[in-house]
């Protein structure tokens, strides 16, 4: 596993206007599976970029490894880092049969052996025997599965995986980032994987990077960053939030939900709606609003003064109008 380490990393496109889309990026990963998550225009992309090396940085470092790959006075080129990068779109060469594509990093490799990794890859990825296919004759998901071969096939340090399931429908979707993620565990392959959607950074990686307007704001496990989010900004990109005043004394908040703890210093208060939790001996709220997800439902609720949306088990729903009694199950995090 590749332990990557980004450090005060700075890009910008040369204009005009001139574009700063990476403005001091820090980040390590120590192997495993990264998502990086952030907004369309944060500076995803540059990042991968600028760590595959096919864009040059103007400022920081980057070490794979261990090994300085891009600093002051040092730019290793693409070929020479040992990583590649599964590209947002037109992942495969559309003119190379199956075996070509996977192959396309193994040219300097004697025929044979050439032959036989990508014969691996191809067993790894679940399509065996399709050497001879062509990418128009795949399915969606299957490209998919030939690109990650192909990223897969040199034996890189790092796969960086550019939105690898945004043009999949929604089926499809789920069911390869599962199967993906499996590969890439297989392989034991550090990943790098960049989306603009929380549900799978949130539900893939062993560490979560947030990142906002060409900085990473916070790094950390899903849980923690969903959970300890570092400012408010982040805490709404990763989930719904429930925003409440209250007065912080001694690690407790007074609130209309009752006393809340706290953890966290800032100056505003956050609950995720799953905290908010129907019990005898809460407070009364009225339900104002019933919408139905699924296996889960957003219920609109006014405590006194206060609208909150909490989020409830569809099995035991109340109607509109229903006077129920809520409370808070774990701590409100105080955020800047
Ligand atoms: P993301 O992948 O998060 O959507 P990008 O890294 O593609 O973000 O882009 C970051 C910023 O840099 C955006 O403002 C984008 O318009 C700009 N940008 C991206 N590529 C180029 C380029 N080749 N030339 C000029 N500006 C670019
Ligand atoms: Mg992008």
């Amino acid at each position: 596993m590749t332990t990557i380490e980004v450090a005060g990393l700075a890009l910008t496109y040369p204009g005009p206007p001139a574009v700063p889309a990476l403005r001091g990026v820090d980040l390590r990963a120590e192997g495993g599976l990264l998502a990086v998550v952030g907004p369309s225009g944060c500076g995803k992309t540059t990042l991968l970029r600028a760590l595959a090396g096919t864009e040059r940085p103007e400022a920081g470092s980057i070490s794979l490894g261990g090994e300085r790959v891009e600093g002051p006075g040092l730019h290793l080129p693409a070929e020479a880092r040992a990583v590649t990068l599964v590209p947002q779109e037109g992942a495969l060469f559309p003119h190379l049969d199956v075996a070509g594509n996977v192959g396309f990093g193994l040219r300097g490799l004697p025929r044979d052996a050439r032959r036989q990794r990508v014969a691996e890859l191809l067993d790894l990825v679940g399509l065996p025997g399709s050497e001879r296919r062509r990418p128009h004759q795949l399915s969606g998901g299957q490209q998919q599965r030939v690109a990650l071969a192909r990223a897969l096939a040199p034996r890189p340090r790092a796969v960086l995986l550019d939105e690898p399931f945004s043009a999949l429908d929604a089926t499809l979707r789920v069911s390869m980032r599962e199967e993906v993620v499996a590969l890439l565990r297989e392989a034991s392959t550090t990943a790098v994987l960049v989306t603009h959607d929380r549900d799978e950074a949130l539900s893939l990686a062993d560490r979560v990077a947030v990142m906002h307007e060409g900085r990473v704001l916070q790094v950390g496990e899903p849980s923690e960053v969903y959970r300890r989010p570092s400012s408010l900004w982040v805490a709404r990109l990763l989930g719904e939030t429930v925003e409440i005043a209250g007065e912080v004394a001694e690690g407790v908040a007074a609130t209309v939900l009752g006393r809340i703890p706290v953890a966290g210093d800032g100056e505003r208060l956050v609950l995720r709606p799953e905290q908010v939790v129907p019990t005898r001996e809460g407070v009364p709220a009225v339900v104002e609003g019933v919408r139905f997800r699924g296996p889960e439902a957003s219920v609109a609720l006014r405590v006194g003064d206060t609208a909150l949306t909490a989020r409830w088990a569809s099995t035991e729903l109340p109607a509109v109008g229903d006077l129920v009694r809520v409370g808070v199950r774990g701590p409100a995090i105080a955020v800047d």
